[in-house]
């Protein structure tokens, strides 16, 4: 995995000696000597990973650091802060300033390449939802997500596996200053249990149980659905260095050493929550700016943006197969003057009721969206002709048989909606040209008296030819296994979730 790192440090023969070290890795390193370079190779350069000398001249390195962490175009960027000072008072100020780690000077060849690397995926991560977000972002329907740093870090539910009771209790108490839930474990049997029955933030994993290996403990945690994403802290002690460079690289994120500091330690883990929080408010903002760039909010159907990409991979698929693809086109009848006479609001609530009958309709592999206005399309991706006239004039019944409950006088309005159709066969087709030609037949119905159906080819159908089907023919065999098929493949719901 290769990645950009800026090494920062104001004597130049360290920055020397950590650039060779990283270049002999394969990374990508760019250096400065200043706090102030620092932070414009930051914003020109827009590094993996920052390597932060402290002490500097004029603005040191917490400083740096902190204006890196405040800014949300770079406050996703990993720092380790590099230092000689080993005084926990210190370390525990850069994490206040948002750092990630520290390494010590003379800098431990294992203990770097560790952390680099662990740190650099972590950001991948985050780099993936960023860039989803950013996309759905061009939508226009969310604003940005911000700063990581202003994520809340209190009242996370954590998990601790550890068989040393005074650590344990030291963790309990020292976490729950901040309103965490903390679940204990004196054994990864216990742990494992615990993270099936319950959703947690972060799990802290002791590498020195009695009778199990907490690395395999930890690489199970990594293979099980429920805990795969959540950050996992390494409880070590110094002389398990090797090991904890291990669990890194396994995809453990942070470890704590022996004897734990108070302060340290509530600074490791809020870093945890904070990025964990913050990931997972990328991906809810994702999720619903897609939601809202693919659906009405009106009817909650998909909308013509979505109908375009989606017949688009039906065309490319029908192209290699013999199966039929239905277009029905529908439009309110003098949907104009029911806005006119009851007003815009009883129109909107007619559009609703108007969409949920369609659903109702249609099968669940069946796809409708509202392409506009008072206008809407279904998609019937594998049918016959006969199947496609049956399900046109069971759209067009399921409006103008039963009058519409609305805000009126008499409580409904009696609506009809026009339908035109065409039956697509065979590749080579394009979304504008398939949407023209069931046009085309909507038009002739709206000429032809409205209330009516028009196919391509066929002209007008005849009501009572098609009149049988009440409801959408669930006891018909062919049918009922397709849909049990879709529904298990998880195939396209008619109603749009995410
Ligand atoms: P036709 O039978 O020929 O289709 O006549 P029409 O009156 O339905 O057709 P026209 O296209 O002239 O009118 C459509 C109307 O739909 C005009 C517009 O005000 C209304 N409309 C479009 N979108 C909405 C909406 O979201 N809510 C409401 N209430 N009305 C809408
Ligand atoms: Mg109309
Ligand atoms: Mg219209």
């Amino acid at each position: 995995m290769s990645a950009r790192v800026l090494v920062v440090d104001d004597i130049l023969p360290n920055v020397k000696l950590l650039e060779a070290k990283l270049t002999s890795e394969y990374y990508e390193v760019i250096t400065a000597t200043s706090g102030q370079e620092a932070l414009e190779k930051v914003e020109t350069n827009k590094p993996d990973i920052i390597l932060l000398d402290v002490m500097m001249p004029g603005m040191d390195g917490f400083e740096v650091c902190s204006r890196i962490k405040e800014d949300p175009a770079t406050s996703h960027i990993p720092v380790v802060m590099v230092t000689a000072l080993t005084d926990t008072e210190d370390k525990v100020r850069g994490l206040e300033v948002g750092a990630d780690d520290f390494l010590s000077k003379p800098i431990n060849d294992t203990a770097l390449m560790a952390r680099v690397r662990s740190l650099v995926r972590l950001k991948m991560a985050l780099d993936e939802w960023r860039l989803r977000e950013n996309a759905a972002n061009q939508f226009g329907v969310m604003s940005e997500s911000g700063n990581m740093m202003s994520e809340p870090v209190e009242a996370a539910r954590i998990l601790v596996i550890e068989d040393k009771e005074f650590d344990r209790e030291k963790i309990t108490q020292t976490l729950s200053e901040d309103l965490n839930i903390v679940l204990t474990a004196e054994n990864g049997i216990k742990g494992v249990e615990l993270v099936a029955q319950n959703d947690f933030d972060i799990i802290m994993v002791s590498m020195n149980l009695q009778n199990e290996d907490g690395l395999r403990l930890c690489s199970h945690l990594r293979s099980n659905e429920r805990s795969r994403n959540l950050p996992i802290v390494l409880i070590a002690d110094e002389m398990d260095m090797p090991r904890v460079a291990h669990g890194l690289e396994m995809g453990a994120h942070d470890y704590i050493l022996r004897p734990l500091d108070k302060n340290e330690l509530m600074a490791r883990v809020r870093t945890q929550i904070r990025r964990k929080r913050f990931q997972d408010r990328l991906k809810s903002t994702y999720e619903i700016s897609l939601s809202m760039a693919l659906t009405d909010s009106l009817t909650g159907l998909y909308n013509r943006r979505y109908l375009e990409v989606h017949v688009e991979k039906l065309l490319q698929q029908n192209a290699q197969s013999s199966k039929a693809m239905a277009v029905i086109m529908m439009d309110i009848d003098h949907f104009k003057s029911v806005n006119d006479t009851h007003g815009h609001n009883v129109g909107d609530e007619v559009l609703k009721i108007f969409a949920e009958r369609m659903k109702d309709s249609l099968r669940s592999f069946d796809l409708v969206a509202r392409l506009g206005g008072e206008e809407f399309v279904a998609i019937l991706p594998d049918v016959t002709p006969e199947r496609a006239y049956m399900v046109a004039e069971r759209l067009r019944r399921s409006i103008a048989d039963e009058p519409i409950p609305c805000a009126v006088e008499g409580g409904v309005l009696p609506i009809t909606t026009s339908v035109g159709g065409a039956v697509i066969n065979n590749g080579g087709h394009t979304i504008t040209e398939i949407l023209e030609r069931a046009d085309k037949c909507l038009y002739e119905a709206k000429h032809g008296g409205r209330n009516c159906t028009v196919f391509e080819n066929v002209g007008k159908l005849d009501p009572n030819m098609y009149a049988q089907s009440e409801r959408p023919s669930y006891d018909d065999e062919e049918y009922e296994q397709a849909e049990s098929a879709a529904s298990s493949e998880g195939g396209e719901s008619q109603q749009a979730k995410f």
